[in-house]
């Protein structure tokens, strides 16, 4: 065979991985030549739209240069001005070690979330030092390995407190000087769960009567730097949780929320070292007394041992999250913002604490100057007392002033007519400082006139005396070389897709293309803050319509909203959606959500999160929707059912025939279909839930659009709707409240990485993302048969096939043989690879899904080291290795394990070069199978002293 013509410019061939020859060979054990035809066998024709071929109307594809080009005029049509917002957001400087070596560093950015921990480490260490440098700061006991952003840590720490308060009341106290996003979504959560909100002013005391809870602003949005002692004293008399809103550059200076009673701290990292990238991503926290660990939202690294007895971390306390305990899960968070967290603990790790403290005390004097000369030329400023946020009353002249300085570069925060606020930042020069004097008509006092008398305007009492950081990992690695090897040796211990392919079902590990990320970091997108005038970010905005119109032309529905920051948070805004849909008709007692039982954890959590009753709908033989049990629970409920949560290709990798007539039947019981879409990389260019029964979807742009998982965020989840959801989507943090409020503290939540996913449309065209699409169900039905013979491939839809991706059944073998899924997932690691999905959706399964970006070689590499596993695992099955001292219960095997006796039935060579494995290619992991339940029962989730390594 001739080969086909090459064009080396063709992005399409440099994203999916198996070339002609190749996708023929994927193809041949389907039966079918082409992958048109494999698509004729595989979905069902009820899903498919009438006519051939993607029926997108995108434009054509271009090439990584073009795509380059056109962001460039995107980026070039933003304005950056300096930013003197503040507001949550603030002017940072990435040290450039970190944004070179995280940020644009694919052994950073590919990896997934640590569930595999053993060859997850260096990621692991990176959070730990995150969760260790909140809980000093905050002096509080156990800090989380981040949340979405500042708002939402708000709203989950108000549900914390709710569900660990002694008081029965309803209400919850907000500061009124609190950040006005945060305000905006913690009203929306409120609302769902009965949650009544008071928002009060706190000078003169807590307001009369109950409350399980008070959140305090410390510093406040308007920059005031109050003490709360007395406060929290108040709060807990009533048996209220106290939650305070902090920021962790100012607690290097200021008294910590734990050294005055605060229970909870929560509040965003951004500042250390995370552009703004007009409002995301950026890893938010929340630290906690140790007595509301257990109750802690979102994901905790801990530290455990290994099965030689080393020190080692994994995910912590996992049974308090969603995808054990579903709608009882202490919040809806999965993907949260790991390579942010990271980077802002490589900030701290890089300054350490006297970096930090002066980065913190430069900002602070920077106010006390600013605020000293417009006081002294007669301004009026608000506060005594604040760290670097000056709020100053200008009757009539706010809008003249603000101008001014931004006509010289520089934003400051407008409150209506008479109030300004000027927050100064890490990245504020002196000349910044001198546009806002001169736009106050104040001269700028030459710089070296400017003295700072005394200590700054902090009262005795909320000075900072006690120490942080004291670990020798934020005292070791301040030069840029030993900053340098420092990342270089975590990122060494970990697996990521720079190495290997990670065959993770549901997860859709594929390419994230340079190309796609080039544009995160341009100073365009990244440096604007996301309350610059509008016209600051015309050219991104711009960006962001067309990837939405992109979007709703692939799915088939009409409208789309950008703003949520994860898929958990896109399933609560449609759910959102769909409750006030049904109340703005009248039947706003509609609250019965449908769930089948296969479903991800988070459809469960973020319904009870939305107030509705979750009801389980039982799956048949086959791992599809019972539909007897469906048509049972919808008659039982009709009056009362709100939605079905589907998830479209099944959970379980299967395109379901009955979708449609599943569709109408929720329909005609007043119903609405909420398709979860976060396996939509089997659908684009195929099929559009938006036509084929749903009337709203979250997508996952970090799975099917490109988006890389950053060792477990950042995200996009997108919500998608039909027409008549439309005006229910989430409004504007800052502007005019719709029928639902925010969803997440800025408008396009992380809006500096929808870059990438705009970039791998264009590049892909409506072609090229169809045959992605079917590249991967093409490579996963390749991976089930040729695995089929050696694994039991557990469910296949419509002609035997399974769509993009497939579960291998090992139940029989563990109950036959005594080898678990774990054990083969660790052994995979002694291959040199990331297990697949272990345990969804069916316990003691595997669920492998290729995607398209993988090719022929690295597939059968896969495919080769799971038959080789199979082979050993029947040389334990015949006797001829021990259950208890095999290759498999031993993996993953470290370097170290190999010196010294050995004293196992197999060799060590079987141990770490087993088929395939070639010695000069070998990863090593750094650690022996870790012991999770050690760690849970002695909870340890900071740093560990040094010698706990020795
Ligand atoms: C990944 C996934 C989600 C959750 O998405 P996050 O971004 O992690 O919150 C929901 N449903 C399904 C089916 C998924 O695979």
């Amino acid at each position: 065979m001739t080969p086909a013509p090459v064009d080396p410019t063709d992005f399409r061939d440099r994203h999916i991985g198996p070339d002609q020859h190749e996708t023929s060979a994927l193809l041949a054990p389907s039966g079918v030549e082409t992958l048109e035809e494999l698509a004729d066998a595989v979905v069902p024709a009820s899903i498919r739209p009438a006519g051939s071929g993607h029926g997108l109307s995108l434009p054509e594809p271009a090439t990584e240069a073009q795509t380059l080009a056109e962001l460039r005029a995107f980026a070039d049509r933003n304005t950056v001005l300096a930013s003197m917002i503040g507001m949550g957001y603030h002017d940072t400087v990435t040290p450039l070690v970190i944004q070179r070596n995280i940020l644009q560093n694919p052994a950073w950015y590919t990896a997934y979330t640590p569930y595999q921990p053993e060859i997850s480490q260096g990621r692991l260490e990176a959070l730990l030092n995150f969760q260790t440098a909140v809980a000093d700061l905050t002096a509080l006991d156990i800090a989380n390995a981040s949340m979405l952003d500042e708002a939402t840590a708000a709203a989950e720490a108000m549900t914390l407190a709710r569900r660990t308060s002694r008081s029965k009341s309803p209400r919850f106290v907000v500061d009124a000087d609190t950040l006005p996003q945060t305000l905006a979504v913690l009203r929306t959560r409120a609302v769902p769960l009965g949650i009544e909100l008071l928002v009060a002013d706190l000078d003169d005391g807590l307001p009369v009567g109950d409350c399980f809870g008070v959140l305090l602003s410390y510093p406040g949005a308007s920059g005031a730097v109050r003490d709360h002692t007395d406060l929290v004293a108040a709060a807990h008399e009533r048996d209220a949780k106290v939650i305070a809103a902090t920021d962790l550059l100012a607690l290097t200076l200021l008294r910590p929320p734990g050294e005055i009673g605060v229970d909870i701290a929560v509040g965003s990292s951004q500042r250390f070292g995370v552009p703004m990238g007009f409002g995301g991503p950026h890893a938010a926290f929340m630290a906690v007394r140790s007595e509301l660990q257990r109750q802690l939202p979102g994901r905790l690294v801990g530290v455990s041992r290994d099965a030689d007895g080393a020190a080692a971390f994994r995910l912590a306390l996992q049974t308090r999250e969603q995808h054990i305990r579903r709608e009882k899960a202490t919040s809806n968070i999965c993907t949260a913002q790991v390579l942010l967290a990271v980077m802002a603990s490589m900030y701290a790790v890089y300054h350490g604490p006297s970096g930090l403290t002066a980065i913190a005390e430069k900002v602070h004097l920077d106010a006390v100057l600013l605020a000293g000369a417009l006081r002294e030329r007669g301004v009026t400023v608000v506060h005594d007392s604040f760290f670097d946020t000056v709020r100053v009353e200008v009757p009539g002249r706010a809008g003249a002033i603000a101008a001014a300085a931004r006509a010289h570069g520089v934003n400051l925060w407008r409150d209506g007519d008479d109030h300004l606020q000027i927050s100064v930042a890490e990245a504020t020069t002196a000349e910044q400082i001198a546009v806002v004097l001169r736009a106050f008509d104040v001269a700028a006092p030459a710089r070296d006139e400017l003295r700072f008398a005394g200590d700054g305007v902090l009262p005795a009492a909320l000075q900072r005396t006690t120490e942080f950081l004291t670990h020798p990992v934020f005292n070791t690695h301040h030069s840029e070389t030993n900053m340098l090897r420092y990342i270089r040796r975590l990122s060494d211990m970990d697996l990521a897709l720079d190495r290997t392919m990670i065959p993770l079902g549901s997860c859709t590990m594929k390419l994230n293309a340079t190309a796609e990320m080039e544009a995160v970091t341009w100073p365009e997108f990244a440096g604007l803050h996301p309350y610059a005038p509008a016209e600051d970010a015309a050219g991104l905005v711009d960006l962001i319509g067309q990837l939405e119109r992109w979007l709703c032309d692939i799915t088939g529905y009409d409208s789309v909203s950008l703003q949520p920051n994860a898929g958990s948070q896109g399933e609560f805004a449609g759910l959102l959606a769909i409750s006030a849909y049904h109340a703005s008709r009248g039947e706003g007692h509609r609250d019965i959500c449908l769930i089948p039982a296969s479903a991800h954890g988070t459809n469960a959590a973020s319904a009870v999160m939305a107030g509705m009753k979750v009801v389980v709908v039982g799956t048949d033989d086959d791992g599809n929707i019972d539909l007897d049990d469906l048509h049972a629970k919808i008659a039982v409920h009709a009056d009362a059912l709100a939605a079905i949560m589907v998830t479209y290709p099944s959970t379980h990798g299967v395109y379901e025939e009955t979708i449609t007539d599943i569709a109408d039947s929720v329909h005609a019981a007043g119903g609405q279909v909420y398709v979860d879409g976060a396996n939509l990389n089997a659908l684009v260019g195929l099929a559009r839930p938006g036509t084929f029964g749903g009337d709203v979807s979250h997508l996952n742009l970090h799975k099917t659009f490109c988006i890389p998982h950053g060792g477990g965020g950042p995200g996009v989840g997108p919500v998608a709707v039909r027409a008549h959801l439309a005006p229910f989507l989430p409004s504007d943090p800052l502007g005019e409240r719709g029928a639902v409020g925010p969803v997440s503290a800025a408008r396009y939540g992380s809006a500096s990485i929808l870059p990438i996913s705009w970039a791998y449309i264009r590049m892909m065209g409506g072609d090229g993302l169809r045959r992605a699409t079917l590249t991967a169900v093409a490579s996963a039905n390749y991976v089930a048969s040729r695995l089929r013979d050696h694994y039991p491939v557990l469910y296949t839809g419509h002609g035997g096939f399974v769509a993009h991706e497939c579960i291998l059944d090992l139940r029989g073998i563990t109950t036959r043989t005594g080898v678990t899924v774990d054990d083969v997932a660790k052994r995979l690691a002694d291959y040199g690879f990331h297990a697949p999905t272990m345990s969804f959706p069916v316990a003691g399964t595997l669920m492998v899904e290729p995607t398209e970006s993988e090719d022929l070689a690295e597939i059968d590499r896969f495919v080769d080291a799971m038959i080789a596993i199979r082979g050993e695992i029947e040389r334990v099955a015949n006797g001829g290795w021990p259950v208890t001292d095999n290759p498999l219960r031993g993996a993953p095997h470290t370097a170290a394990s190999l010196v010294g006796d050995w004293d196992h039935p197999y060799s060590r060579s079987e141990a770490v070069f087993p088929a395939g494995v070639t010695p000069a290619h070998k990863y090593f992991p750094p650690v022996r199978r870790i012991d999770g339940a050690f760690g849970d029962r002695n909870l340890v989730c900071s740093c560990p002293p040094i010698e706990s390594y020795q």
